[in-house]
């Protein structure tokens, strides 16, 4: 894997989230930078893709309004064209503010928050069961570790040890209407996930290489793993990062400017 490939992958997803973002009029922009590295280590060889449905790798992304982030690593590594991708938001179009399974490479439809987990320990029991060797990537939010769900998908996934499962939480420190230590602490994270019997690892969100480290190294004892990626909300613009309100505003044309100049600088 090319750290350099993967860095010029982020970029572009963060340049593409700004495009389509402004062109569209739609916010949720802060949620997508965050995860844009996530993303380009996950596109850039980590999962197993590919037409042959039983042993490409499943990616759910379970914080589903930051879609465009998704929407931008699949047009730029071939998955949608550019026509679907400039649909985006507009009447009619498949490729919405959150992700639809219809459209090409995105397997589960989500959005309401808080579900991505227990859809992914099911898609890695049902791996086994078939006895594939592929793997299933989830990408929760921070606040999603709010909801029982969660857990409830945590205890299961340990309980049957689906080494094939990885979770990965973008930890931004943000949600909706505030930071996540004045909504619903909830420190120490890697504490409780490692109570709950999973191999937890921390890492920066934004360095590609240390997660593509984290991401790739198979499940030594058959533990399911989490990744916990410390990221900034909305990373790359200085006027977005850690600022609460960049969860739903969109951009006028000034602002649009000003973060393109800042990505791509
Ligand atoms: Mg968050």
């Amino acid at each position: 894997v090319n750290p350099g490939g993967q860095q010029a992958l982020a970029t572009a997803i963060r340049r593409t989230v700004l495009d389509r973002s402004r062109a569209a009029n739609v916010g949720h922009i802060g949620s997508s930078l965050s995860i844009a590295d996530i993303l380009a280590v996950l596109y850039s060889g980590v999962i197993r893709r590919g037409e042959a449905l039983e042993d490409r790798d499943r990616f759910i992304l379970s914080k589903g309004h930051a879609a465009l982030a998704l929407y931008s690593a699949l047009h730029l590594t071939g998955a949608i064209s550019t026509g679907e991708l400039e649909a985006f938001c507009t009447d009619g179009a498949a490729v919405g503010a959150h992700p639809d399974h219809t459209v090409r490479g995105i397997d589960f439809s989500t959005g309401s928050l808080g579900h991505g987990l227990s859809i992914g320990a099911g898609a890695a029991l049902a791996a086994r069961m078939d006895g594939s060797q592929r793997r299933v990537f989830a990408l929760l939010s921070d606040a999603e570790c709010n909801e029982g769900s969660v857990w409830e998908a945590a205890l299961f996934a340990a309980h049957h040890r689906l080494g094939n499962l990885i979770a990965v939480v973008d930890v931004n420190g943000q949600q909706a209407f505030g930071y996540t230590r004045d909504v619903l602490g909830l420190e120490p994270l890697a504490a409780k996930w490692e109570s709950f019997g999973w191999d937890v690892r921390e890492v920066d969100g934004h360095d590609v290489g240390a997660l593509t480290e984290e991401l790739t190294e198979p499940s030594v004892d058959g533990r399911p793993r989490v990744v916990l990626a410390r990221t900034t909300f909305g990373k790359g613009v200085s006027f977005m990062e850690s600022a609460i309100e960049w969860h739903y505003w969109p951009m006028s044309a000034e602002q649009y400017e000003r973060a393109v100049a800042e990505v791509t600088a």
